[in-house]
């Protein structure tokens, strides 16, 4: 429920939701200003957007975002993924159907091979191609003009991206988990389109549990659509909103069972840390990526964890949230008594 990442049912709800212009894209203000005088300046000047990279955690409106530049720049858009890119046939493929001004948007770019990556830095800086045909004498090479267009990359890891293609784009935009306030717009403009009447106190409620993520919030709204059709005739309200949560074991700040279980083993076992990435995500059985990628961004942001030198702590907060006593506070308690 509280996976950021796509899934095949998002799909259905996901498409009416996406918001097709900058005004009608809630938060992320920065990124809008920026990138409103960007595509302005562009448009006025009759030339292709500079190359755009976007960065955040994944469900924070990467897609939707690339999708609105090509809409507020009046061009076509296409969307394709660097795992779904195997060969630089493919690419060169892709980039020659290209019209000009197009947006090719290519999700989770991190994940391109290097001979596909090869065949994007001369397309991105001198919109051409070098192709080779044939082997030994039989080679050939073409030197293919391409038209100008903007490639939209997106990525949950800045990191991990190679410096030359990282240099390649004029404008790198990093995107923010959602405050409660912007999500509970979120959440009333989804149940407007999808016709779910919804209370405000019901759409800051599932907000509150949504992990600053406009995709979890738009998957809990339909699943809190399913308690409220049974507890308060159809009509989401804070407490049809606050039951649908709780009996889906999300709690009261957006951590789920998976989130709990890090958490206390990091206390339970590791002393609340330092413990490293690997080792962690051994210890409770998941991939280091989707503990760097799902749960931390969230935990870090609410205080809950911290990443030092040395590894991952879990923070006084996140003790006291779970119902444990912090280390210390012991022997502060005691410390109290003694002054008394
Ligand atoms: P990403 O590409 O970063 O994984 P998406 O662009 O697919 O995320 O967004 C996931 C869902 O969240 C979309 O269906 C979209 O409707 C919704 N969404 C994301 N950002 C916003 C926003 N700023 N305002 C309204 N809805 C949003």
């Amino acid at each position: 429920m509280v996976a950021p990442e796509y899934v095949p049912e998002d799909a259905e709800v996901e498409n009416p939701l996406r918001p097709k212009t900058l005004s009608e894209y809630i938060g992320q203000e920065k990124v809008k200003e920026n990138l409103a005088v960007f595509i302005e300046a562009a448009r006025q000047r009759k030339e292709s957007l500079d190359h755009v990279l976007l960065y955040g955690p994944p469900g924070l409106g990467k897609t939707t975002l690339a999708g609105i530049i090509a809409n507020e720049l009046g061009v076509g858009f296409r969307v394709t993924s660097g795992p779904a890119i195997e060969k630089p046939g493919d690419l060169a493929a892709l980039l020659t159907n290209l019209n000009p001004g197009d947006v090719l948007f290519i999700d989770e770019i991190h994940r391109l091979s290097r001979s596909v990556e090869e065949i994007l830095y001369p397309a991105m800086e001198d919109f051409a191609i070098d192709i080779i045909t044939g082997k030994g004498q039989m080679a050939a090479s073409y030197h293919l003009p391409l038209p100008r267009f903007t490639l939209v990359g997106a990525t949950t890891r800045a990191g991990q991206i190679s410096a030359p293609l990282r240099d390649r784009f004029g404008v790198v935009l990093r995107l923010e988990l959602y405050s409660p306030e912007e999500l509970a717009r979120i959440v009333t403009r989804s149940a407007q389109i999808l016709g779910i009447p919804v209370e405000a106190d019901g759409a800051l409620e599932i907000a509150s549990r949504s992990r600053g993520t406009p995709r979890i919030a738009n998957r809990m709204l339909k699943r809190v659509r399913d308690f409220a059709q049974l507890m308060s005739g159809g009509v989401i309200t804070y407490e049809s909103a606050k039951l649908g949560l709780d009996r889906l074991e999300i709690d009261e700040i957006g951590l789920d069972a998976n989130d709990r279980r890090m958490l206390s083993t990091m206390i339970r076992f590791y002393n609340g840390g330092p413990v490293g990435l690997e080792t962690l995500a051994a210890a409770i059985g998941e991939e280091a990526v989707t503990l760097e990628d799902v749960y931390e961004p969230y935990l870090m942001q609410i205080g809950f964890l911290s990443r030092t030198p040395r590894g991952r702590c879990v923070t006084r907060a996140a003790y006291l949230h779970l119902g444990m006593t912090p280390p210390g506070a012991e022997q502060s308690a005691q410390q109290t008594l003694f002054h008394d």
